[in-house]
């Protein structure tokens, strides 16, 4: 099928290179696919006639051979050789334009092509990174309620202190990659043959290689061992909650990132206390006298013992609100109530006189 590239630019035949780089400018911005009224597919075939008409020899065969070019272009048989190239596409092409003041930057054009070059980029990262690890704590209520801070011993593997991580000694800079950390490699996609980018394979894109392998770590950046790692367990977390700690998992290869560590928290029972939400919720047996003629009693909360006025004549059974003694709110500010049930303790036991007494009352009605 043939492709007019002047046409999809909006440019003449004989327009110059900065006429051509102008319009591309102006039409990639109009419809890069982030803006409204973007389009995609419009942006693509934008970019490959920009890509052959602001390359003087690629214009020329272009010229020459017409409309065989776009089918060239887009599958086999390309009469250009190389085809698309992405570090011409970005350092020349979006650089270029970059710097016309157009809002647009590699990101965007990273987010567009990223399934096809963030890819094997991608997996080399994750292959060195460390291991994620997994870890329990255990708190006590008091301590969840308020926050607390813990020391934990962990068997690990950790940087490997003789070659600070990098895997050997007597650094040199790497060959395959002459330093950069970067190599070039073609990818064939539906879009034709593209030289990307990606990870050197020899120094994990460091840029750096050793004449000397570390003995210890055999090269690997990291050995087995223990560290002692600080967690701030924030007030408000409930038993089963998780906490990650990026970066403290274990060491990856070659000083590359470390993988998390996931504490999950658990929350020892309090004899006391119940935590029902944010709340706390208690029980007191008060005798019958008490919730008779009322009283003045000190009920136990976790910020100590808080005076509690008892009304005459109470029920038993009846809730009793103290407003900020419940457990601190995880993700917002404050903290919740307690609950104070109060409720009739019954003796098990009368002497002669309480008996009498007791039947006393019962005569008078009570
Ligand atoms: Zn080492
Ligand atoms: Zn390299």
């Amino acid at each position: 099928m043939s492709k007019d590239y002047y046409k999809i630019l909006g440019v003449e035949k004989n327009a110059t290179e900065s006429d051509i780089k102008k319009a591309f400018s102006k039409l990639a911005h109009k419809y890069h696919p982030d803006k409204a009224g973007g389009d995609e597919s419009k942006f693509k075939e934008i970019n490959e006639a920009y890509q052959v008409l602001k390359d003087k020899e690629k214009r020329q065969k272009y010229d020459q051979f017409g409309s065989d070019f776009a089918s060239g272009f887009s599958g086999g048989g390309n009469p250009f050789g190389g085809g698309f190239n992405w570090q011409d596409f970005s350092s020349q092409g979006f650089g270029g334009f970059n710097n016309g003041g157009v809002e647009f930057d590699f990101g965007d054009i990273g987010d567009i092509f990223g399934d096809f070059f963030g890819g094997s980029r991608r997996s080399s990262r994750r292959s060195s990174r460390g291991r994620d690890i997994q870890t329990e704590i255990q708190i006590s209520f008091e301590e969840s309620v308020f926050g607390v801070e813990k020391h934990l011993r962990l068997n690990k593997k950790i940087i490997c202190d003789k070659c600070n991580g990098r895997g050997g000694t007597n650094q040199e800079k790497c060959k395959k990659c002459n330093g950069s950390g970067k190599v070039t490699i073609q990818q064939q996609t539906f879009f034709g043959n593209f030289a990307s980018v990606t990870t050197c394979p020899d120094c994990d894109g460091s840029g750096v290689t050793f004449k000397e392998t570390c003995s210890k770590c055999n090269g690997l950046g990291s050995v087995s061992g223990s560290e002692e790692i600080k967690v701030k367990i924030p007030g408000g977390i409930a038993d089963g909650q998780t906490i990650r700690l990026s970066g403290k998992g274990e060491s990856g290869s070659k000083g590359s990132q470390g993988g998390d560590l996931y504490i999950i928290v658990r929350v020892s029972k309090s004899s006391k206390f119940e935590r029902i939400g944010n709340d706390i919720h208690s029980t007191v047996k008060l005798k019958y006298s008490q919730l008779i003629k009322g009283d003045k009693i000190l009920v136990d909360t976790i910020d100590g013992e808080v005076k509690l006025k008892i009304p005459e004549f109470t029920p038993s059974g009846k809730v009793f609100v103290l407003h900020d003694k419940g457990v601190t709110k995880l993700n917002s500010r404050g903290r919740g109530d307690h609950h104070v049930k109060v409720i009739l303790d019954i003796p098990k036991y009368l002497d002669k006189e309480q008996k009498k007494l007791i039947e006393e009352l019962e005569k008078r009605g009570l």
